[in-house]
């Protein structure tokens, strides 16, 4: 459990921060689900290499990592 400072601060523990790629400088939004409230990545990030990276989030991977899926996996997008 942790304790809300004065300023509405709390901790966020590492293993979910670790788990959701919420490293320093990543920008969350906070929704108000009636009982409580879920903090979401606002950023997009590469799933594999964890880089910022615009566009839609239906295909989360940079183009570096898309790049070496395709000929080392032989993945194609879409
Ligand atoms: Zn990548």
């Amino acid at each position: 459990m942790r304790k809300v400072d004065k300023l509405g601060r709390i901790v966020i523990p590492l293993e979910l921060r670790e788990k959701h790629g919420l490293c320093e400088g990543v920008t969350v939004e906070f929704f108000d689900t009636g009982d409580g409230i879920t903090v979401k990545c606002a950023d997009t990030y590469c799933k594999i290499c964890h880089k910022k990276i615009s566009g839609d989030s239906d295909f989360p991977l940079c183009d570096e990592c898309i790049a070496r899926a395709v000929t080392e996996y032989g993945i194609e997008k879409g």
